[in-house]
């Protein structure tokens, strides 16, 4: 489990737990936002251990746990009695009888041995209305020493009254190159896959290491630039299975993943694509590769430089653009696919 000095950026964040702290002003209830893999969960973890840690230190500017004393040693196993993990039953929802169970009836009893109880809610946005208004009677008058922190992806699924009585802390995007050097130095990636699986992950830590570890986007990454190089000499039909066969979710795959997974390939197919036409447009400006993302890919990158003009590479990102938005607007895909590779090959 992490401490404050192992989060990268999230400085509002940060300095407003070291204040709440340093200072003993604790909310009774937070919200932390933030997408999927942002890191919420690891945040109310730090937070939580150091809250009820009994011998805080210095370290480095920041008020950090001890991970020595007893409560700490608790909490680095998640056995901590003072710190509940509200689980649900359902995995589709947190209902009330979750809520009144797991939290309203058991608020009321002190803490076994801290100074706070905690009660630690993920997936939030999960609670039905009849859940929110339960928690709501506890948020409207909690005992002395709660502290209940809500973790959501979706905030705006809670209750006006339930987001009004908590402070929202928002998870923000990490900067690329705050990502690159964590993945390089914390984890060992080498230098241009960790510049690319920055770049994907749009300053979601999480996204970046399942990125950094997975063969998968390795492999979608070379099939799909593989085909668009191919594209001059390859059948419509040879070139659309080669699609199917990228977007397909593994066929180990649950059910339940399935429709996520493939909306996920999708999304990395059309950013390979696009990012490749971006390094084409730096190449053609800088002459070298010192920014490109995929500086594997350079002498196919540096092959596109000569043959096309700046006309015709702005030509295809445009129809990479414009085909993005027809999916999303539920077009057809195979047709928006066919069409767009037809608009890129006649440009190369
Ligand atoms: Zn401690």
């Amino acid at each position: 489990m992490s401490d404050f000095s192992d989060i990268i950026d999230q400085e509002q964040m940060k300095e407003h737990m070291q204040y709440a702290l340093r200072t003993g002003k604790i909310s009774h209830a937070y919200i932390i936002s933030g997408e999927s893999g942002s890191g919420k969960e690891m945040v109310a973890r730090c937070f939580a251990k150091a809250l009820q840690c009994d011998n805080k230190r210095e370290k480095g500017g920041l008020l950090e746990a001890c991970n020595e004393c007893t409560s700490c040693k608790k909490a680095l196993t998640d056995n901590h009695p003072d710190i509940i993990t509200i689980t649900h039953e359902k995995p589709t929802s947190i209902g009330v009888d979750d809520i009144r169970q797991k939290l309203r009836d058991d608020v009321i009893i002190k803490p076994y041995e801290s100074s706070h109880k905690i009660y630690i809610i993920p997936e939030g946005e999960k609670m039905t209305v009849a859940a929110q208004n339960a928690l709501l009677k506890t948020l409207e008058e909690p005992p002395e020493y709660i502290v209940i922190i809500i973790l959501t992806s979706n905030i705006n699924q809670f209750l006006p009254t339930i987001i009004s009585r908590c402070i929202v802390l928002p998870m923000k995007p990490v900067k690329d190159d705050s990502i690159k050097k964590y993945l390089m130095e914390e984890c060992h990636v080498v230098d241009y896959k960790a510049m690319l699986c920055a770049s994907f992950a749009r300053g979601n830590v999480g996204k970046a290491l399942e990125l950094a570890s997975n063969e998968r986007f390795e492999k979608l990454k070379n099939e799909t630039i593989d085909i668009v190089s191919k594209v001059k000499n390859l059948e419509l039909q040879d070139m659309m299975e080669r699609i199917h066969s990228i977007l397909e979710a593994p066929p180990d795959t649950s059910d339940a993943d399935k429709k996520a997974v493939e909306k996920r390939q999708y999304e990395d197919f059309m950013d390979v694509l696009l990012y490749l036409f971006r390094d084409v447009l730096v190449y053609k400006a800088t002459g070298n590769d010192n920014h490109l993302i995929f500086t594997d890919k350079v002498s196919y990158i540096s092959s596109v430089t000569e043959k096309c003009s700046y006309l015709q590479v702005g030509d295809i990102i445009d129809k990479m653009e414009i085909a993005k938005k027809r999916i999303n607007s539920n077009v057809n895909m195979d047709l928006t696919l066919e069409l767009m590779f037809m608009g890129i090959k006649e440009n190369l």
